[in-house]
């Protein structure tokens, strides 16, 4: 699959927002949106045009693509998805982001970013009910048990995301025991548990179209 190899922080300026693609930087005055808040490349800060119509669509849905680092054809079947069920579909739709391996991982604090916690899943340190799982898009449902394997716990990098984690709000609808390098999903989130400055209701009207 095409993978992202730029660096991350021009999605953050292509968007005008932080993103908080690179954990503890993000928290910094190193943090480029700090100190040039423009769109990246030659004409960047050239271009002030407001926004409007499809042109907001097609960037919040590039936002929320950009913040869990999927791409284009995932994203666009996580949006049938969610439209083929039952509910309302930006929320269903956010679930799914949500519900992703690499996304619970970080959300556990055992990553200080998603782009870290799917690298720990894609080098096998992660376990889903015992068993290891390697694919960051990988749906966790709710009961299962996600846990650093046993091997992997000496990691520096869970360290750090320890120490960073404990400064961050811990989501509601997951059991986290960090001491043990384990949590559960107790329950979907609802959009309101969903820290996420994306309005998912541009993306459907965008997809709808
Ligand atoms: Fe975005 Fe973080 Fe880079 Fe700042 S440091 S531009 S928030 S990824």
């Amino acid at each position: 699959m095409a993978r992202y190899k730029d660096a991350v922080c021009r999605l953050c300026r292509r968007e005008g927002m932080k993103l908080f693609l690179k954990g503890t930087k993000c928290f910094t005055d190193k943090c480029p949106i700090e100190k040039r808040n423009f769109a990246p490349g030659q004409h960047g800060k050239d271009r002030k045009a407001k926004i409007v119509g499809y042109g907001l669509q097609l960037r919040e849905k590039q936002k929320t693509k950009r913040i869990y680092f999927t791409q284009e054809g995932q994203f666009r079947n996580y949006f049938e998805k969610a439209a083929r069920t039952k509910g309302v579909t930006g929320e269903l739709l956010l679930q799914q982001l949500e519900r992703r391996l690499d996304n619970i991982v970080y959300r556990m604090g055992f990553g200080i970013s998603r782009r870290q916690a799917r690298q720990l899943v894609r080098h096998g340190h992660v376990a889903v009910d015992g068993r290891k799982v390697n694919i960051p898009s990988y749906q966790v449902s709710v009961g299962e048990e996600i846990a650093i394997r046993e091997n992997s716990r000496k990691l520096p990098i869970l360290e750090m995301a320890k120490d960073f984690a404990s400064h961050q709000n811990q989501p509601a609808w997951l059991d986290i025991d960090r001491d043990n390098y384990k949590g559960r999903v107790s329950a979907l989130p609802k959009r309101d548990e969903i820290q996420l400055p994306v309005n998912e209701q541009l993306i459907v009207e965008l997809y709808s179209k």
